[in-house]
């Protein structure tokens, strides 16, 4: 008994004491024997229980530290140390602010250690691409109610914060873009008014015909809106793809344009082997075509020509269309596929532009899982370059 006594005082619980005959000690026995057996079994449980909290820790989204009073880390999981970027091994018993040199987070942790409320925030790690972090702090005991530290949690909501700027702006761009013909409509529409009760009907053609283009650019407006929306629900769906020969697409946009080649004298040359085939939604990249002609002509004072270069690469093919017009200065280029982006709005809104064409052009592209890019110099022209698989 002496023995199993001491084998259970080291924390070997497996075996059990052999029953002596003798009464008294036989009791004794039984007794430590269930008392073996029951710590045993809260030991085990003890090690499921911490080994689950191990598992949810480690596969947790969010960042979750644990720090003690002096601000050392208790733990630390994986998200948390990726956020950081510091390898997790690294991290035990450091002070969190060795690892996260912040200011904002430096008040944030003083204020969590200081209340036993919980405290909220959010804070922005500066970064090449800025990380924001939205924080949450809980106080933490010990078995004796003593407060032993902090939890924090982490949550990245950098791409939700940018997405609902992304929607403001969007919401903003597009007020401003029908407020503008709107308000000129109403002008004209309450001059009208006032000529028709002073008898004095002399331009109320030109009027109208005012009224009439701001009505057809908010159509257009809307038009390329829905345009858009369509094909950003289309993302990440599979699209019906057919064999399309891109002569007959290349010919479709520019007959699309044909008013405005016409207006300006401009020559448009093609040169596209009749044989060539990809698989395109033809009604899209026939959009995508006519949003690129359509803006080769735009920017392109009268008698400029313009040439269009379809030739086969391995297994791309390479739509490439010149223009001699007015060009992009460097400091825009990265800039004019984006939404509403125009490099001179006036000049754009005088051709009727909604700032629109190019983001959709883009998102077909890419639908296509093609590239584009574009290469343009201020007043040498401009020559936009998609690149589809076959
Ligand atoms: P917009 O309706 O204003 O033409 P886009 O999205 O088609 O909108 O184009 C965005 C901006 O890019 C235009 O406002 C214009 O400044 C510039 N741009 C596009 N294509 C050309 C081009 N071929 N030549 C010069 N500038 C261009």
């Amino acid at each position: 008994m002496k023995k199993g006594a001491a084998k259970f005082a080291q924390g070997d619980l497996s075996d059990r004491l052999a029953i002596p005959a003798s009464e008294e000690l036989s009791e004794l026995a039984v007794t430590m024997n269930r008392m073996a057996e029951n710590l045993d079994e809260k030991i085990k449980d003890f090690k499921t229980r911490s080994m689950e909290l191990e598992a949810v820790h480690a596969s947790m989204q969010e960042g979750v530290i644990a720090i003690d009073k002096d601000e050392r880390i208790i733990t630390i999981n994986a998200a948390a140390a990726k956020i950081f970027d510091f390898p997790l091994s690294k991290l035990k018993a450091r002070y969190i602010l060795e690892v996260v040199r912040n200011f904002e987070f430096q008040k944030f942790i003083q204020r969590a250690l200081a209340t036993p409320e919980p405290v909220e925030d959010d804070i922005v790690i500066t970064r090449d691409e800025d990380l924001i972090l939205n924080i949450h702090s809980t106080a933490l005991y010990d078995t004796g109610e003593r407060r032993m530290g902090t939890l924090i949690i982490f949550h990245n909501i950098t791409r939700v914060r940018r997405l609902e700027r992304m929607h403001k702006d969007f919401a903003a761009n597009v007020s401003h873009e029908l407020k503008t013909p709107l308000t000129s409509i109403k002008g004209f529409i309450e001059t009208l008014q006032e000529m028709l009760n002073t008898n004095d009907t002399g331009k109320s053609e030109s009027f109208l015909k005012i009224i009439e283009k701001n009505v057809n650019r908010m159509i257009d407006l809307i038009n390329d809106l829905l345009a858009l929306s369509r094909l950003e629900r289309l993302q990440g769906t599979d699209i019906q793809l057919e064999s399309q020969d891109m002569a007959t697409l290349i010919h479709g946009a520019v007959n699309s344009c044909h008013a405005g080649i016409q207006a300006k004298n401009i020559a448009v040359s093609i040169d596209c082997p009749e044989d060539l085939t990809a698989m395109v939604d033809p009604i899209l990249m026939e959009q995508a075509f006519i949003n690129l002609v359509d803006n080769a002509v735009k920017y392109s004072r009268e008698d400029k020509p313009v040439t269009i270069t379809v030739t086969r690469q391995d297994d791309f093919i390479d739509i490439e269309i010149k223009d001699k017009g007015c060009g992009i200065a460097k400091e825009h280029l990265s800039n004019i596929f984006n939404r509403f982006y125009r490099v001179d709005k006036a000049r754009s809104r005088h051709e009727g532009g909604t700032g629109l064409g190019l983001a959709i052009v883009k998102h077909i592209i890419q639908y296509h899982k093609g590239k584009i890019d574009v290469q343009s110099k201020k007043d040498k022209g401009s020559t936009f370059r998609i690149s589809i698989p076959v």
